[in-house]
């Protein structure tokens, strides 16, 4: 199971789901998703002062949504000081080299629970509800690849979209 995955049945578990009908919604045996929670419940927690955000609830059916708005919002969003702060401390975590194959040129800086799946699923439309989303913010979150390693990650651009929890899946 990859940590996007993970992430998303902590925060549907979190938001009050059941284990027995996460498993459902992902297909998943439900030994694999208390398993998920488990190694999560034993990841270290955010340090206090990071903000934290309010997960939206599953249930919740997107209306008003706006794709050209959010892409646009990821843009403005990569330009911050927030996002560069972030940036340089997974690039110095992982001491400038790609995490997958260790080459120093070409490096991107890619979110495991893709950037656009928080933005999407957490419904956020702004910059000020970006910076006050703490999993944008995790370093734990971030990780170094060269440009090729990230263009085989299952969560590269578009690919990011099977995350994104439809208003679909919610019924
Ligand atoms: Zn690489």
């Amino acid at each position: 199971m990859n940590a996007a995955t993970k992430w998303l049945i902590r925060d549907a578990y979190q938001s009050g789901e059941p284990p027995h009908e996460i498993a459902l919604r992902f297909d998943l045996p439900e030994t694999d998703v208390n398993r998920a929670l488990r190694s999560l419940k034993k990841a270290k927690k955010p340090a206090p002062k990071e903000r934290s955000c309010k997960p939206v609830t599953f249930r919740v059916v997107l209306i008003n949504y706006d794709a050209d708005l959010r892409k646009a919002l990821i843009e403005k969003l990569r330009t911050t000081p927030l996002y560069l702060d972030w940036r340089r401390k997974v690039l110095k975590l992982d001491r400038y080299r790609c995490r997958e194959c260790g080459n120093k040129g070409r490096l991107q800086v890619d979110h495991i629970y893709p950037l656009s799946a928080i933005i999407h699923n957490y419904q956020i439309n702004s910059l000020e509800e970006a910076a006050e989303c703490e999993l944008i913010w995790r370093v734990s979150n971030g990780r170094t690849l060269c440009a090729i390693c990230h263009s085989r990650t299952d969560t590269h651009g578009a690919k990011a979209k099977r995350l994104w929890v439809t208003a679909n899946e919610v019924d």
